[in-house]
């Protein structure tokens, strides 16, 4: 009988012990060899891990080297229009007999009844952080809203700058409410005064249409214009996005929401990364 008492002793010993450590299960499973497969595991964790780390540093390499090749280009975002409209004259090409309204104060959203000066700054702004991430070098006709900077000071102020290439943002408006889509707007092919900065625009419209496009967004054309003093005064290859209808309900909604206005920037921003890569 002493025998037995003495192993019924040893088996509430080691009961106590168990219970005693942090993680019973665990211990047990160390002892006896089953924990190998979850060790394992872990192991292949770590090492994932790890991986990852080496590809985000080169990743973040890569972006380093990208970034110093994109700084040397320089673009200029023309967000359109301001608070007060200027209607005052100017010409509309350098010379021009012709003249336009300086510049006027843009459309205005049905749903939202946001003027368009203040769409576009959004927009804008949202675009020169993605190309400043993309690593170019980015500057602004105006940053704010009470200025008055007229289409063709705000060509001059590229030129002067010699940027690589101006954005001009904008949204469009219709009688016919029901349209909607974008719309990329480049000089003239042939025209009396952009002849020279046609053909780089229109490469550049293409590429930024075809990025559109992959994203799913609507795009309804590239389209030459011989009438906008904003291109006839510039020097350097220039693009005009109309990125929707604030004319149609929807569409003017759509274009205040903050995710369709990231996505639609980084589209621009994508067929502009892709436009330096032919330069
Ligand atoms: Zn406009």
């Amino acid at each position: 009988m002493k025998k037995y008492r003495v192993i019924i002793m040893a088996i509430i010993a080691m009961g106590i012990i168990l219970i005693g450590t942090s993680d019973p299960l665990t211990s047990f499973y160390k002892t006896t060899g089953l924990i190998i497969n979850g060790m394992n595991k872990d192991l292949k964790d770590e090492k994932s891990n790890s991986n990852t780390n080496n590809s985000t540093k080169e990743n973040n390499e890569e972006k380093n080297n990208l970034s110093k090749d994109n700084s040397k280009f320089l673009i200029c975002i023309d967000p359109g229009h301001q608070s007060k409209g200027d209607s005052n004259p100017e010409p509309v090409a350098p010379g021009s007999s012709y003249k336009k309204a300086r510049v006027s104060s843009g459309t205005a959203g049905v749903a939202t009844k946001k003027p368009e000066y203040v769409l576009n700054l959004e927009a804008s702004k949202i675009l020169k952080h993605i190309l400043e991430d993309k690593g170019y070098s980015v500057i602004m006709t105006r940053e704010s809203h009470d200025v008055n900077i007229s289409n063709s000071e705000r060509a001059i102020f590229a030129n002067n700058k010699n940027a690589d290439l101006v954005v001009r943002i904008h949204a469009d408006s219709l009688d016919n409410s029901s349209k909607t889509g974008a719309s990329i707007l480049i000089p003239e092919e042939g025209g009396r005064y952009t002849a020279s900065i046609y053909e780089e625009s229109n490469k550049c419209a293409e590429l930024i249409k075809g990025s559109m496009k992959n994203s799913g967004i609507q795009i309804n054309g590239v389209f030459q214009r011989g009438d906008l003093t904003g291109f006839n005064w510039s020097k350097v290859p220039v693009v005009l996005v109309e990125m929707g209808f604030m004319s149609n309900y929807n569409e003017d909604q759509m274009m205040s929401n903050p995710d369709y206005q990231r996505k639609l920037m980084q589209s621009i921003a994508d067929g502009v990364e892709e436009y330096f890569k032919t330069r």
